[in-house]
């Protein structure tokens, strides 16, 4: 049987941190030898947020830096930035006709981000954050989306456009489907319900024992827990979150000793700096091999962008087709 496609992809907003991996990045690893991968560099989508574009390039680099680091393969997996395939552009535009303004406007994550950014006036660009990327993915007919679960109302856009598109000029999208980890949301440091870049409350997965040791001595626990010895309740803790993904084996163990009173926070906080660094330290490793290769990160771009482009210019052609503007 033919293998399904992939296509995910991240914003090149600097280095990546633990959420990243464990809500996405993760599966596409995981997933890379039994589907059709395609992963995007996301440059357009980071105008959304930040007119700066001065380390876009760079930021595109670190991030391919840590999926290559992490253990995505080039040969299984091409890798590209959504500037260098024009087509992003033509099909968002042709979307954009295909949506109203009102349905972008409900969109949760929109909602969301307008709040934790203080955002006041916002952009056309930034409505149709999900049109562009509903282009993103149907360019490749991508058929399964991993990603975090704050990008699954962006997927279900994707599949309303999809629909919108066959029905009005004939069958070419399929309709994807999100698909998540077991941790879709890895929670902040500060205990936001999101671990985010711009809320700067992330591990990064590039940050050495000492940075951990020191951001989980802030991490916000049971506030109720004031010293060693008061009982604690787990399932309110970020860093028992933490234990949760980074360390099962003693998770029961942890929950049963804070409950009791007997596992204070700084010890608590030790056993999880330790887990987190040894899941981190073999990425670590890679990514100082990597940083040196210049050369051979232009080159698996080069030749994702390659291979992006003429399935792009494929599926452009069948759009115009259908459109009867070929
Ligand atoms: P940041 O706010 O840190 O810049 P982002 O949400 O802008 O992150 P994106 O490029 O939009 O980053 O997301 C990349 C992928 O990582 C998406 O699939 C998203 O759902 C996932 N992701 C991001 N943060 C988390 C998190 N805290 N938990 C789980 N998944 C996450
Ligand atoms: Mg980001």
């Amino acid at each position: 049987m033919e293998k399904k496609v992939i296509l995910s992809g991240m914003r090149p907003t600097g280095r990546l941190h633990v959420g990243h991996y464990v809500g996405a990045l993760e599966n596409w690893i995981a997933l890379q030898n039994d589907y059709r991968n395609y992963h995007l560099i996301a440059d357009y989508h980071v105008l959304t947020t930040n007119l700066d574009t001065s380390s876009i390039y760079q930021d595109s680099l670190e991030m391919l830096i840590d999926w290559l680091a992490a253990g995505l393969d080039p040969e299984k997996s091409p890798m590209f930035r959504q500037s260098q395939v024009k087509e992003h552009c033509e099909l968002q535009l042709i979307f954009s006709m295909l949506i109203t303004v009102n349905r972008l406007e409900r969109n949760p994550t929109l909602k969301d981000q307008i709040r934790d950014l203080e955002i006041e006036n916002l952009v056309y660009g930034h409505l149709g954050y999900p049109v562009l990327q509903s282009a993103d993915i149907l360019l490749y007919k991508g058929q399964v989306v991993p990603v975090g679960e704050d990008q699954v109302p962006h997927i279900e856009i994707t599949r309303e456009l999809a629909r919108r598109f066959n029905h009005t000029y004939g069958q070419v999208f399929p309709e994807p489907e999100p698909l998540l980890t077991k941790t879709p949301r890895l929670i902040g440091l500060d205990g936001n319900a999101k671990m985010s870049k711009s809320l700067g409350n992330t591990i990064f997965l590039s940050d050495t024992k000492e940075e951990i040791k020191l951001k989980l001595r802030k991490a916000v626990t049971d506030t109720q827990k004031l010293r060693k010895g008061d009982p604690g309740r787990p399932e309110v803790c970020v860093v028992f979150s933490y234990h949760q993904k980074f360390n099962p084996d003693e998770v029961l163990e942890i929950s049963r000793d804070c409950s009791t009173g007997k596992l204070g926070c700084v010890d608590c906080k030790l056993k999880c700096t330790g887990k987190i660094d040894s899941f981190l330290k073999p990425i670590y490793e890679k990514r100082k091999e990597l940083e040196t290769n210049n050369a051979l990160l232009i080159e698996i771009l080069n030749d994702g962008e390659t291979k992006a482009r003429g399935i792009a210019g494929d599926t452009m052609a069948q759009v115009r087709d259908a459109m009867k503007i070929g």
